[in-house]
């Protein structure tokens, strides 16, 4: 659509704001997300677009109204882009999920996340991870949560042995419900938490599951 309108784009922004004298400012991180770039196109209309779920949608106000200005496109033809196939994604989408368990650096063996697995099964959720477990291989990117990952809002989030840097609050911060379970009570993540348990996850987590199918009347 740009294109066509001869002008400007910036995509996958994380935060828009308005300069004095009227202009749109475009935000978005840069070089691997180590500075956040302001962009400015000097062509109007400005036109960017958001990384998915960065921003909370504000409820409906039939009040407002906006001038639509019409403008004519010219639709480019013979571009010499081909659709050669269509791929099924894969994998768990963690943007839509309602209830995410995720786990940091506070895991001692890839092997632990079935623990993680078995909470997250029981309560219909799916597995999150910091970064650095996904880039020891430990789970795929797709779980990643954060600023070079997923940017997430479930109705509750828990985090577990993640000590809560900025790059990983980017993605979930927003999230309904942070629960944290960490053994460092100054930890960020206490910070931004509603509920929070200082302990061992080794030691929290096993007696939640039993409770949890205790509730659900899967034990005795
Ligand atoms: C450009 C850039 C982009 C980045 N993008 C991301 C991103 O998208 N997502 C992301 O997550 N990070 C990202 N990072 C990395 C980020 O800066 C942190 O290094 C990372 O989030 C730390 O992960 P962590 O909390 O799992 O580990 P740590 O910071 O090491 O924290 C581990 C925590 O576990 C606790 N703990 C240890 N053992 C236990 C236990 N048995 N029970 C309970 N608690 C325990 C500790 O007290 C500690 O708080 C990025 C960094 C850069 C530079």
């Amino acid at each position: 659509m740009a294109a066509a309108l001869k002008t400007g784009l910036t995509a996958d922004c994380v935060d828009l704001d308005l300069d004095d004298d009227g202009n749109l400012l475009q935000i978005r991180p840069a070089f691997s997300g180590n500075i956040m770039a302001q962009i400015k196109t000097r062509t109007k209309p400005q036109m960017a677009t958001v990384r998915y779920r960065v921003m909370k949608p504000l409820n409906r106000d039939p009040c407002r109204r906006g001038e639509v200005i019409v403008r004519e496109a010219e639709v480019p033809e013979g571009t010499g882009i081909e659709i050669l196939d269509k791929v099924e994604i894969m994998g768990v989408n963690i943007s839509e999920a309602d209830i995410i368990v995720a786990a940091g650096r506070g895991l001692k063996s890839p092997e632990d996340f079935k623990l993680l697995q078995e909470l997250a099964s029981l309560l219909g959720g799916v597995l999150g991870s910091s970064r650095p477990l996904v880039d020891s291989g430990w789970i795929g990117k797709e779980h990643q949560v954060g600023f070079s990952g997923n940017v997430v809002k479930p109705k509750v989030y828990m985090a577990f042995g993640i000590s809560g840097a900025p790059q990983h609050l980017f993605g979930m911060r927003d999230s309904d419900i942070i629960i944290a379970v960490n053994k460092d009570p100054s930890a960020p993540i206490i910070g931004v938490s509603d509920y929070y348990v200082v302990g061992d996850l080794y030691e929290v987590i096993p007696p939640l599951i039993n409770e949890i199918k205790r509730v659900k009347g899967l034990v005795k």
